[in-house]
């Protein structure tokens, strides 16, 4: 299908006509992909034949038909005797008998040459082809040796036992396999038993892949300033591979109409399908959805989706070929790969769609939602007191942890501005089981806590860490969700941390010490060698100075406010929200100082002067305290390694 008033050339419009044009025809999800399949379905799918050891993963492209029986004898099912069972109808314990022994030994893989008549046996192992006249094997443990050539047998057997007949597991001409089952180790298995060793699969539809953005650079190369790494390229293809499809990375393109065309033509060429990301907004920098238009009918079947994340996804269909630009926004751009474009590789690949396990969870926060597009909200799970909790996360689409972290997601209807506390939602999982981890942790998030965290993992134990911020985990904790909560609160009235926010159920574990203090850039004259109270006083004083603040509720926020009193310097309302994103304004020049604790300071090469230590400390859910789990991670907490190892990153231990 296809929707003209959404195809433009480059010198069709002018650039504002252009940003005018945003997103003017949004779709529903279900309407976008529905125009999609139709303008790629039916079609046919080319077939391949490969050696059976490379068959793993495809779909079978024709029912395949036994063409031999197995087992392809008789066969012996245990090693003894093969015997006929009419000789040992009044065999009984009292009344043996004697079988003289035929002179050979069937083994595997050896043909009997010798019938078994009336009062004779017949040495057999399992797995032995039974021989002629032979009815029932008598199991060695069932007889006695009688002397020389003959075996003496004191039970009866039944005509057939411990044989299995000739195409008894796979008959010849039976259905062995259908067209479109997924090859696996299982299915393998069985063909190779019929002694096939090639095998008629559907060819796995080879997808060509292309980042789009002067920013990107690929993993394994230096970042240059304003750069960050190309992750998209990666996710894509790795997600490609995952579902049947065979990825071509053609790596990041500029953002420059004439070479990316190029490399889309190029990657198009050898290819069933061509995913790019990025650029898809329709400003003037994105390219990429204007070049669509030029590749093949009909071309753009649907540009804008009512999708979050996921708005600007772009879906075309160019000879034939799906073409498709994934929103930037690596939580954007994974989230519709999964939900848009998964289904159509499967299928183009000839594999049964995926089966999403689907669990029922409570939410322990309001969730907002925006009006007007399905709202897909990727989430943590944890096991509560009464069921599981989807924990959302809070890093939106530009975070590429949001989805890789995220145990699966759960939906917001369109029409729905929220879902609120305490609504049980349906949980779309990414994997295809729950896995409820052994130890969750939710408070405030450290790297000093993954030192203490990681000989757990080392001994099979998982541990899930949720940031949620100090109050967030006391709240958790306190509504039983989590084992522990780490906090750094310090109490005004009391002038002492952590224990003044205690509560019924909860016990206080002490943690370690963060030192706070003053960063500056090392070798900046108006901070070097100075006191706290003289740098913050140099850098007041200079109107050339700009600092970086912290956000409200932020420990360090309340150390910040004393440092200034009633002063609000420049750089006063840019109040980020993690000690790391203090030390990179300061490392890049937007600020001058900030406030952030030492091995932050640290690992970013800047100059520090210390202020304050902080109590880093665990809030211990008191019911789940002997949980195994619980117990090595106060062991942990406790060791001389985990000591050892936060002191050397930065961090005091209590002792
Ligand atoms: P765009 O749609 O090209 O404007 O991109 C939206 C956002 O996604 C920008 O912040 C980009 O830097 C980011 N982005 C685009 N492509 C990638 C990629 N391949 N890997 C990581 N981030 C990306
Ligand atoms: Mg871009």
């Amino acid at each position: 299908m296809s929707a003209p008033d959404m195809q433009h050339t480059p010198s069709s419009k002018s650039r504002e006509s252009m940003e005018q044009d945003q997103f003017l025809t949004i779709l529903s999800r279900e309407e976008a992909l529905a125009r999609f399949e139709a303008a790629l379905f039916p079609r046919a799918m080319p077939g391949e034949t490969r050696p059976l050891a490379d068959a793993r993963g495809h779909a079978l492209a024709d029912d395949i038909t036994a063409p031999i029986d197995v087992p392809p004898f008789d066969r012996a099912n245990v090693d003894g005797f093969a015997v006929r069972a009419s000789d040992l109808a009044h065999a009984g314990e009292t009344t043996p008998v004697r079988l003289s022994l035929n002179d050979e030994m069937i083994a595997c893989g050896v043909a009997p040459s010798l019938a078994v008549v009336p009062g004779t046996a017949t040495p057999i192992a399992t797995g032995g082809p039974v021989p002629r006249g032979a009815d029932a094997i008598v199991m060695v443990e069932h007889s006695h040796p009688a002397g020389d050539g003959a075996v003496e047998i004191r039970r009866a057997a039944s005509p057939g036992q411990f044989i299995s007949c000739a195409g008894s597991d796979i008959a010849r001409g039976e259905a062995l396999l259908r067209a479109g089952t997924m090859i696996g180790s299982r299915e393998i298995g069985m063909l190779a038993a019929c002694g096939i060793a090639d095998v008629p699969v559907v060819r796995r539809p080879r997808v060509a892949v292309i980042s789009t953005g002067d920013e990107l650079v690929q993993p394994g190369s230096p970042l240059r300033p304003a750069a960050i790494y190309d992750s998209n390229g990666a996710i894509v293809a790795a997600a490609v591979n995952e579902n049947g499809g065979e990825a071509v990375f053609f790596g990041a393109a500029r953002d420059d109409e004439r070479q990316l065309e190029a490399l889309m033509r190029d990657a198009l060429q050898g290819s069933d399908m061509l995913v790019l990301s990025g650029g898809t907004s329709k400003g003037a920098g994105d390219v990429s959805h204007r070049i669509i238009a030029r590749l093949g009918k009909p071309g753009i079947v649907a540009h804008g989706v009512a999708l979050k994340p996921g708005k600007p996804l772009c879906l075309a269909v160019c000879d034939g070929k799906p073409v498709v630009i994934l929103p930037g926004f690596p939580t954007s751009a994974m989230f519709t790969f999964h939900d848009m474009i998964v289904p159509v590789l499967r299928r183009m690949a000839g594999l049964p769609p995926r089966s999403d396990a689907k669990v029922t969870a409570k939410i322990p926060v309001r969730i907002a939602s925006e009006l007007g597009r399905s709202e897909f909200v990727m989430v943590s799970l944890v096991e509560g007191n009464d069921g599981l909790i989807a924990y959302p996360s809070g890093k939106g689409s530009g975070a590429i942890t949001s989805f890789a972290q995220a145990d699966g997601f759960l939906r917001i209807d369109a029409l729905a501005d929220q879902m609120p506390a305490d609504a049980q939602a349906e949980v779309t999982l990414l994997t295809p089981h729950v896995r409820t981890p052994d130890l969750v942790i939710i408070g405030s998030h450290c790297t000093g806590l993954d030192l203490v965290t990681a000989p757990l993992a080392r001994a099979g134990l998982s541990v899930r860490s949720i940031s949620v911020g100090s109050l967030g985990g006391l709240a958790a904790a306190r509504r039983g969700e989590c084992d522990a909560a780490p906090i750094h609160l310090f109490d005004e009235a009391s002038e002492s941390w952590n224990e003044p926010f205690m509560m019924a159920g909860l016990e206080l574990v002490p943690g370690y010490r963060r030192m706070q203090g003053v960063v500056f850039r090392a070798g900046d004259r108006r901070f070097e060698g100075l006191s706290v109270e003289d740098a913050v006083r140099a850098a007041l004083g200079d109107p050339e100075c700009i600092m970086v603040n912290r956000n409200q509720g932020a420990g360090t926020r309340i150390l910040i406010d004393r440092l200034l009193g009633t002063a609000r310097p420049e750089g006063y309302w840019n109040q980020p929200r993690s000690h790391n994103a203090v030390a990179a304004a300061v490392a890049q020049h937007r600020a001058d100082w900030g406030v952030t604790i030492a091995p932050v300071a640290h690992a970013a090469g800047l100059g520090f002067i210390p202020l304050a230590e902080e109590h880093y400390d665990f809030a211990i859910v008191s019911a789940r305290k002997e949980r195994p789990a619980v117990q090595a991670f106060l062991k942990s907490l406790a060791s001389i390694e985990a000591r050892a190892a936060l002191e050397a990153a930065g961090f005091r231990p209590v002792s």
